[in-house]
């Protein structure tokens, strides 16, 4: 009886990892390192598996984010500036 929903999650589990692994992640700004990941906020069910499975996929228990990235190497969090800096050009 359990069974469909065990094949929903699953189902999620697969597409959410898929999701990640595929994503453009930026490099590290302090080290430059490119083992970051994208930070998400809230342990439910599938995030903690995620969480443990997926090296792009970083989890923190409540928000504010303390960046969008997660650098694995040297393990900050960080934000990219382009969307941040409108007109500022490098
Ligand atoms: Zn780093």
């Amino acid at each position: 009886m359990a069974e469909y929903e065990t094949y929903d999650r699953e189902q999620v589990y697969k597409e959410q990892y898929r999701r990640f692994m595929n994503m453009e992640v930026p490099p590290c700004t302090r080290c430059g390192s490119g083992a970051t990941a994208s930070v998400q906020v809230g342990v439910i069910g599938i995030t903690i598996r995620l969480a443990a499975t997926c090296s792009k996929f970083k989890l923190i228990p409540n928000g504010p984010k303390p960046g969008e990235w997660f650098c694995q190497s040297c393990g900050k969090f960080f934000d990219v500036p382009y969307k941040s800096n409108e007109g500022a050009t490098t």
